[in-house]
């Protein structure tokens, strides 16, 4: 043992601190390896409209690491707090752009797919010339893409909400994910104009189960429409959530009601099969 790490050990450095630090390192180094061997991947879940008919999808980041099976709700965060989530952000944005160009059902279905966006990708000064080059490469409009963003963006920071901003005038929607858990306040919607609510599936669980929730997502679906927004209900998981949603107007529904997140080749099969262009 160095000297350093002896006096590290004499304050702070609690034994199960410091394993969860090599956790988190160990972790760190294989994320790197993963985004440079390309082993990050997407997921994609299908959005369904009132008739069950497909409008959308959204891409979620997968890790093929059969090794080690490790979801986003651990390795975003990681890489969130290790500052690879600007790297990671613009691989998934790369794979869902390479996906539209490359695949002539998805191209064809002209369906929008959101891809998620942490604070600290906006907070990046490279974000917005980022994903304009990714974009552009692959000739993608960008009507073709939304940005899910968490309240989060609203808590201090005036540039977060102009970049935003920027990104909705060229052209993207703009969705504000989990909506409701996080740094809600209406003075924000002066400022910014959401093209999408998401409703967060904690307040969808409690449908037939919890008045209170009931009331909540009744209240988003309202506000949504009353500020020009769609609104969609994630974590939608049985006919119940489905048809009470339905009959309270809500727009769009995700959820394992309809489908898990899919593989590029499953989710086809949810695309119209028009869209398929001719082999002549
Ligand atoms: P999210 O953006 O709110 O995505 C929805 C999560 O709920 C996904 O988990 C999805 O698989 C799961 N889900 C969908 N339908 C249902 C359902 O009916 N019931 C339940 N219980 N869960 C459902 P996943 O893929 O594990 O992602 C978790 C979170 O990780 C995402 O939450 C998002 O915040 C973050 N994330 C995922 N991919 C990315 C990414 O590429 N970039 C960033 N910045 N964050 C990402
Ligand atoms: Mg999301
Ligand atoms: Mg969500
Ligand atoms: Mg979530």
């Amino acid at each position: 043992h160095s000297a350093g790490e002896a006096s590290l050990n004499s304050t702070w450095y609690t034994p199960s601190l410091k394993r969860g630090m090599e956790e988190k390192h160990a972790l760190y180094f294989r994320l790197m390896e993963a985004l440079d061997k390309g082993q990050i991947g997407v997921a994609y879940q299908p959005k369904v409209d009132a008739t069950g008919r497909i409008v959308g999808a959204e891409a979620l980041a997968r890790w093929h690491e059969p090794r080690f099976p490790c979801s986003p709700g651990t390795f975003i965060p990681i890489a969130e707090e290790l500052g690879l989530i600007h790297k990671l952000g613009l691989r998934v944005l790369g794979v869902v752009c390479r996906d539209l160009v490359h695949n002539d059902v998805l191209a064809m279905a002209n369906i929008p797919i959101s891809v998620n966006c942490s604070v600290r990708q906006l907070d990046h000064p490279d974000f917005l010339r980022n994903v304009q080059a990714v974009l552009g490469n692959y000739g993608i409009p960008p009507r073709r893409i939304v940005f899910e963003v968490t309240e989060s963006v609203f808590a201090d920071s005036g540039r977060r909400l102009s970049v935003l901003q920027s990104l909705q005038d060229s052209g993207h929607l703009l969705a504000i994910d989990d909506f409701g858990t996080g740094y809600s306040s209406f003075r924000y919607f002066r400022d910014l104009a959401p093209d999408i609510l998401k409703i967060d599936q904690s307040f969808v669980r409690g449908i037939g189960l919890d008045p209170k929730c009931e009331i909540i997502v009744s209240s988003i679906i309202d506000l949504a429409h009353h500020l020009g927004a769609i609104v969609v209900a994630e974590g939608v998981e049985t006919d119940l959530h489905y048809t009470w949603l339905r009959e309270r107007g809500c727009d769009v529904f995700q959820g394992y009601r309809f489908s898990r997140p899919l593989s590029l080749h499953d989710i086809l099969k949810w695309l119209p099969v028009g869209s398929t262009p001719s082999k002549s």
